[in-house]
């Protein structure tokens, strides 16, 4: 029996997708950035993109007609350049990015894309807002780790902002030999001057070699697999729903609202 996966655009082929009438396409974005000492610098991708197979495979098992774009492996890190071989792409180069793609969906007669991003500086919204008037297709954004709070609260103490307990377990669940967790540090944090910043009313995209002592904001020493695997599995089990209700409703002038 063959091994492709219909639903993963990089594995299938022109004489399987022919036969296909996709109707929802899944984009994950991600980022190559260091992470505290002790996790790849494809952390973001590396996850994304497995939240995005787990999710579009049970969609496709429960029948959603879902497609797996390939991942974005670089993502927007103008503020974190300062530590070594991190890579960025400016919000501007992602806005021609998704236009492109989205143009390539629309001349394709895909309807809907779900874009799952995987890092927290790629703050997309705005650029949704801007894509919003130049395309048909209907857009939704999700960050895959805030789709469940309560299993984020369940299954870690201190869940980290980045490289701590939450990022390393879910990295040691998908790949135990790329944590070095013996070269973690807690990943200590400078206060700012400016009172704004401190009480989180006051926003700067932070510079992060002068913010992080190495790049990790949150402790990693409580992390292990199987927190990891509890935490994405809850957050797979939403998006794989959130595809599957995308995918089955048609698009008329109230998607995505019941009318009336
Ligand atoms: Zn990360």
């Amino acid at each position: 029996m063959s091994e492709v996966r219909d639903w993963n655009l990089s594995e299938t082929n022109l004489g399987r997708a022919e036969q296909i009438p996709y109707e929802i396409a899944v984009l994950p974005i991600g980022a190559t950035e260091a992470h505290n000492l002790h996790l790849p610098y494809g952390t973001d991708s590396i996850q994304v993109r497995s939240v995005a197979e787990r999710a579009c495979e049970r969609a496709w098992e429960e029948g959603a007609q879902v497609v797996l774009l390939p991942t974005l492996p670089i993502g927007v890190n103008e503020n974190t350049l300062g530590f070594p071989w991190t890579l960025s792409f400016k919000p501007s180069t992602v806005l021609q990015m998704l236009r492109d793609i989205v143009s390539c969906l629309e001349h394709h007669r895909l309807p809907k894309l779900l874009v799952l991003n995987g890092h927290g500086g790629n703050e997309l919204k705005a650029l949704m807002r801007e894509l919003f008037r130049h395309t048909d297709v209907q857009v939704v954004l999700v960050d895959w780790w805030t789709v469940d709070p309560h299993a984020m609260q369940a299954n870690f103490e201190e869940p980290g902002e980045h490289a701590g307990e939450m990022e390393t377990s879910v990295m040691m669940h998908l790949n135990e030999d790329l944590v070095e967790l013996d070269r973690a540090d807690e990943g200590e944090t400078r206060e700012s001057y400016l009172t704004g910043i401190e009480e989180g009313w006051a926003w700067i995209a932070r510079p992060w070699d002068r913010y992080t002592t190495n790049s990790g904001v949150g402790n990693p020493e409580r992390a292990n697999a199987e927190k990891g695997e509890k935490f994405l599995d809850s957050c797979v089990k939403k998006i794989a729903e959130l595809i599957v209700e995308m995918d089955e409703r048609e698009i008329d002038e109230w998607y995505p609202y019941r009318s009336g």
